[in-house]
């Protein structure tokens, strides 16, 4: 773990559970893509950069959760670098107390309040096109996260952040985390258009070739809708339809993942019922969802 990757002239990343991207952005001046998950992670992001001789201008964030911005308040506060991050994540980042707040619906417990889900604060600026180190894009990435992106380097890296899972996870975890199946679907087929010299996912491995990974994730959200409908042959009040869906994963519950896999199941359901496959109603002072009654 920290070992320092170089994947292009200038383009490298950190191999850490979150990939940091490490780009050089002048002679001995990089920007990061993200900056790990803690103060810890900070610390080693940092030593691998003095190892080079580097220093840190600015960490660009793609998206808040605490396992991508966890390092910006160390970094920032040990070399005075500037930090962006898109649209509403900016105030996820700067507020992130935010981030189990979304998840549990309301002022969130001790339980979801520690660090794997509450990062830091640092100070965020807006990240706009005007404030990219020369030749870099900004890739919209919704989905996962309300406005994550990714961001294309001058050397044709794409840095692909959260907007796809490994093999691996997608075995393990089946229903794996996102706000918007539409728009995690759609941002996937955008995805599998694109030609770049390589893709960083942050989770899976990089790769020349991104649209078969893309792909088994989209087939794995149709799969999670199609479970989410077949379950809700019968009303479903919310935690009777989570239940089955843990039964039926054979997941095992705990605070974090009824937070997580219930926020995502949400989603799902907000989804499929705006698009006309399930009807929430209120039966018996219950929110039930269940697939349309032919009559
Ligand atoms: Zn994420």
């Amino acid at each position: 773990m920290y070992e320092l990757i170089q994947v292009s002239p200038t383009c490298y990343y950190i191999q850490s559970p979150a990939k940091v991207g490490v780009v050089l952005t002048g002679e001995n001046e990089v920007c990061l893509i993200d900056s790990g998950s803690d103060k810890d992670a900070g610390k080693k992001v940092l030593r691998v950069l003095q190892s080079q001789g580097w220093t840190l201008k600015a960490i660009y964030n793609t998206h808040s959760h605490a396992d991508h911005i966890g390092g910006n308040r160390y970094l920032q506060t040990q070399t005075g670098c500037a930090i962006y991050a898109p649209a509403i994540e900016l105030a996820f980042t700067e507020h992130p107390l935010l981030e189990p707040t979304f998840l549990y619906g309301g002022n969130p417990p001790s339980a979801l309040r520690h660090k794997f889900m509450v990062a830091q604060e640092s100070d965020v600026l807006p990240l706009t096109g005007d404030v990219l180190p020369a030749g870099w894009e900004i890739v919209s990435l919704p989905g996962h996260t309300f406005r994550m992106v990714g961001f294309r380097t001058p050397d044709g890296v794409v840095y692909l952040a959260d907007c796809l899972s490994s093999e691996a996870t997608l075995e393990k975890y089946k229903v794996c985390f996102l706000v918007d199946p539409a728009q995690y679907i759609e941002t996937l087929e955008t995805v599998k258009t694109m030609e770049a010299a390589l893709f960083v996912p942050s989770h899976a491995d990089p790769a020349a070739e991104i649209a078969p990974l893309a792909q088994r994730n989209i087939d794995a959200v149709h799969a999670v809708a199609n479970t989410l409908t077949t379950l809700c042959e019968t009303p479903q009040s919310f935690d009777a339809l989570l239940r089955r869906v843990f039964e039926t994963y054979g997941l095992t519950m705990t605070f974090e993942q009824h937070a997580l896999v219930g926020s995502t199941v949400r989603s799902y359901l907000t989804w499929l019922t705006e698009s006309g496959k399930l009807e929430m109603t209120i039966d018996d002072n219950r929110l039930v969802w269940q697939r349309p009654q032919i009559s």
